[in-house]
């Protein structure tokens, strides 16, 4: 067979025939331990039996009529995520970029409904990303994402991840907004400080800025709170979410209050597969799951015990792990040595992680693990950071 796909991906060679719960099946007949959740999406594991259900049977039902027609799962799903969180009104997509195109065009298109169409300016934070689009790229102002894609898109600025100082400092006449990611995920699984989410609240009232979160990777359940701002009390004027708000099928939505909505009128921002019916079934299907009493408790309480189990790893190998961080079931190892080893190794012995930003190998399993899965997570992890010990002695 001829090899014709893109290489933009620098993947492992390791393909998959079937998953269950936190489980996967490689095609050489290998079972792998998936703290990855391809990246935090598959927020109730692999076949899970009430998304498989509910899949099926819209499939079996309607797939796509397009945005011409009213579509019943998503004003239903709509109407549910706006009955948990801050937001009057959801507009739906297809993935997290989706997501940030629509509050990026939201924004500009409120102030210039309201006669400022000089406010357009959005704030975002180093180490930051909002997804692979021109305008995400020039929003997270990373040059890993932006080089060679010149000239950038115009309108975004960037401060310091959690300095308030600087925030003030950057807004001018021309701010519309200031966008930020509760946790960081790319970024290496970095978490704002709970204060730095209220004071980004605090100085948005005060400049009459619209406050955008992106919940893209933190949402959905995974620091065991529905949204990540939730720990902080604090809510934005606009939420982005993608990732786990499908359960594997590919959605994004963009959240925001019946003021900031209005600027979305018919016609002025759209597209073809947001919100068909498949997506909306699914995603109807995960947050049954999320809301169930007590799921998002036990969320946290299995976060909490990774997290000490982590604990206890980073001090039993301190030349291979430097510390935890994150929340819930979003968690990081900064490591000593090359993450990418790390991961490499851990997959040899049968667990997946995911690399980001600073040296961290990412953790991010299924929702549904319980402290079983933990422990192997862990165990294997032990075994990991042994190789590296014993590779150092033979040096
Ligand atoms: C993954 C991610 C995106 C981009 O989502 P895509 O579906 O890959 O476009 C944006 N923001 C955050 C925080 C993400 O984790």
């Amino acid at each position: 067979m001829r090899d014709a796909l893109m290489r933009n991906y620098a993947r492992a060679d390791l393909a998959f025939e079937r998953g269950e719960g936190p489980w996967l099946y490689s095609t050489d007949g290998r079972r792998f331990l998936d703290f990855t959740a391809g990246i935090a999406v598959c927020a109730l594991g692999h076949a899970h039996p009430h998304l498989v259900k509910a899949l099926q049977e819209q499939a079996a039902k309607v797939w796509h009529t397009s945005n011409l027609f009213r579509i019943p799962e998503g004003e239903r799903l709509a109407a549910r995520l706006a009955e948990h969180s801050f937001a009057d009104r959801v507009f739906f997509c297809n993935s997290g970029v989706e997501a940030f195109e629509a509050a990026a065009k939201i924004v500009r298109k409120h102030f210039d409904d309201r006669g400022q169409p000089d406010r357009y300016r959005i704030i975002a934070c180093s180490g930051s990303f909002h997804g692979r689009s021109l305008a995400a790229i020039a929003a997270s102002g990373n040059p890993k994402y932006m080089d060679g894609f010149a000239p950038n898109a115009p309108g975004f600025d960037q401060i310091a991840f959690g300095n308030s100082n600087e925030l003030r400092n950057a807004i001018t006449d021309e701010t519309a907004a200031i966008l930020v990611e509760p946790i960081q995920g790319e970024g290496g699984i970095r978490a704002a400080r709970l204060e730095f989410l209220r004071e980004l609240r605090r100085v948005c009232d005060e400049f009459g800025l619209l406050l955008i979160f992106d919940e893209i990777q933190c949402g959905m359940g995974r620091t065991g709170k529905l949204f990540a701002c939730e720990w902080a009390d604090v809510w934005p004027d606009v939420m982005m979410l993608a990732k786990g708000l499908g359960g594997g099928f590919p959605i994004g939505a963009l959240l925001t209050t019946e003021e900031v909505a209005q600027a979305f009128g018919p016609g002025v921002h759209g597209t073809t597969f947001g919100g068909n019916p498949l997506a909306m079934s699914c995603g109807n299907a995960v947050l049954d799951e999320l809301l169930k009493p007590g799921f998002l408790e036990q969320v946290k309480a299995t976060g909490d015990y990774l997290w000490h189990k982590l604990e206890g790893l980073v001090q039993r190998h301190p030349q291979v792990f430097e510390a935890v961080r994150g929340s819930g079931l979003m968690l990081g190892l900064k490591c000593r040595v090359p993450s990418g080893d790390v991961i490499a190794a851990a997959q040899e012995r049968g667990l997946l992680t995911v690399g980001a930003a600073e040296n961290v190998v990412r953790l991010l399993p299924p929702l549904i693990i319980g402290r079983e899965e933990v422990d192997m997570a862990v165990g294997l992890l032990e075994e990991t950071a042994g190789s590296f010990a014993a590779a150092e002695q033979t040096l």
